[in-house]
């Protein structure tokens, strides 16, 4: 067992230690390499480290530097050495995390977690919250939650009774809310398509005063981070219309929600704590593992409505909390351990200047294309930078050379009817020397797709 798990530190410590001097994408013949992996099903037993060496072989090269300094696809972070590291550890303790009375400690590590997540995020000190897998699953928590209390308000109990016959819940999202809202409304039985939409300004922020009279069961979906942009809707004045009438407000802030622990970005989301709910993740900004997201809810006895499960074999608890009575899973890894750690090591200015350097870096990028002449199509408020290269053709080619040449990885989106190259800067591990070198890896291409084209 020493051997093996030595052999596997080591092997993983030089994939980490060559991040940073790798190409991000894969090349083809790594690619072409994964078809080493289509093996029969072996019929006995074989060395461990072996098993191991071929998944380090084979597996690491073909890769995406996700974990690296120059990834800037989709809004993805790396992974802190000391959050990497006490995930580690959790692992080997392997603790089935759902009860308190059978694993106390990491019961208890994720409810420090929680309670320093509240403080950092700016939030209510008293809710409920949940590690869950990421913002969809987090999303959907706190949307069962939602479905629980406004239902429960008009007499429905849709836990035991479903939503067959219930008095319609009316659900409003604005134009620009993420697919995952709207997955875990159809989950929830509340519908993908039913939902009512609000239009949006240029950045994509949803205009509070064309939310429609409501009443009766209603849930607005509000959003801090727009994937695109980095815009956060204003969630105080949404909050003022929506909680009047007795609706629901929740709040989608995956990575928009860590504005908060910012000095100089928290007034971006300032009115969010006046919120329900909220879904966000601490596997984007936070930079633990994969995976972790948040789900929280000002009451706590509502979220716990919604989730906990009673069964003969299962400690009940009065004095102790139980993480599952407010999450959708009952046995789970503890994910809240690799949040500790990294908060434990942090601490609060730690994590304010990984946000701050990483909205540094989303306005260098900005003022450099810019600069050479480029057009930035939002407003660099956080850590997302759109850039257009003029043609939608020649945008989707430099986007393509980019992730070809490997030298750094953005993605490509459209927005508002423009097509874009989209950079997200989210990793704790982009330096200045990251971005200077990234830029000039874009002008490099942009150019030479200038001249190809005359
Ligand atoms: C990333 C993101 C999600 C989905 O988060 P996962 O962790 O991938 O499930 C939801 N909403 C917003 C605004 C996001 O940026």
């Amino acid at each position: 067992m020493k051997d093996l798990l030595h052999f596997a530190a080591a092997r993983a410590i030089a994939y980490a230690e060559g991040l940073g001097s790798r190409r991000v994408a894969p090349d083809p013949q790594a690619l072409a390499g994964l078809s080493r992996f289509e093996e029969p099903l072996p019929d006995g037993p074989t060395d461990p480290e072996a098993v191991l060496a071929l998944l380090d072989e084979v597996g690491s090269p073909a890769s995406i530097a996700m974990a690296g300094p120059r990834f800037f696809g989709f809004v993805i972070g790396g992974a802190l050495p000391i959050a990497l590291a006490a995930n580690w550890l959790a692992s080997a303790w392997d603790q089935n995390t759902g009860m308190y009375r059978v694993t106390p400690a990491t019961a208890q590590i994720e409810q420090v977690a929680l309670r320093w997540l509240l403080e950092i995020l700016a939030l209510p000190p008293t809710c409920g919250g949940a590690f869950v897998t990421g913002a969809t699953s987090a999303n959907f928590t706190a949307l069962a939650a939602a479905r629980h209390a406004v239902l429960a308000r008009v007499g429905w109990d849709s836990e035991a009774d479903g939503l067959f016959g219930a008095p319609p819940v009316t659900v409003v999202v604005g134009d620009e809310v993420h697919p995952s809202v709207i997955k875990s409304l159809g989950l929830l039985g509340l519908g993908r398509r039913r939902v009512v939409r609000v239009p949006v300004d240029g950045q994509g922020r949803m205009r509070p005063n064309a939310i429609p009279r409501l009443s009766g069961p209603a849930i607005v979906c509000a959003q801090a981070g727009n994937v695109n942009t980095g815009a956060v809707d204003p969630v105080g004045e949404i909050c003022e219309v929506a909680q009047a009438v007795g609706v629901w407000v929740h709040v989608d802030g995956a990575f928009g929600l860590w504005a908060a622990a910012a000095p100089s970005r928290a007034r971006l989301v300032e009115g969010v704590g006046q919120a329900d709910s909220w879904a966000t993740d601490a596997h984007k900004w936070l930079n633990v593992p994969y995976d972790c997201g948040l789900a929280f809810v000002r009451e706590p006895d509502i979220l716990r409505a919604a989730m906990a499960v009673t069964a003969e074999y299962l400690p009940t608890e009065t004095e102790y909390r139980n993480p599952s009575d407010y999450t959708p899973e009952l046995s789970r890894r503890a994910r809240g351990v690799d949040v500790w750690a990294a908060l434990r090591q942090l601490g609060r200015a730690g994590v304010a200047d990984l946000v701050e350097r990483c909205c540094r870096h989303a306005r260098r990028f900005a003022e450099r294309l810019a600069d050479a002449g480029y057009e930035i199509l939002n407003e660099v408020v956080l850590n997302q930078v759109l850039v257009s290269f003029g043609e939608p053709e020649t945008t989707q080619r430099v986007i393509a050379r980019v992730q070809e040449d490997g030298t750094c990885w953005c993605g490509g989106t459209e927005w508002q009817g423009r097509v874009a190259m989209r950079i997200s800067v989210s990793s704790w591990s982009t330096t200045d020397a990251d971005v200077e070198q990234s830029i000039e890896a874009i002008l490099r291409i942009a150019g030479a797709d200038c001249v190809s084209r005359t």
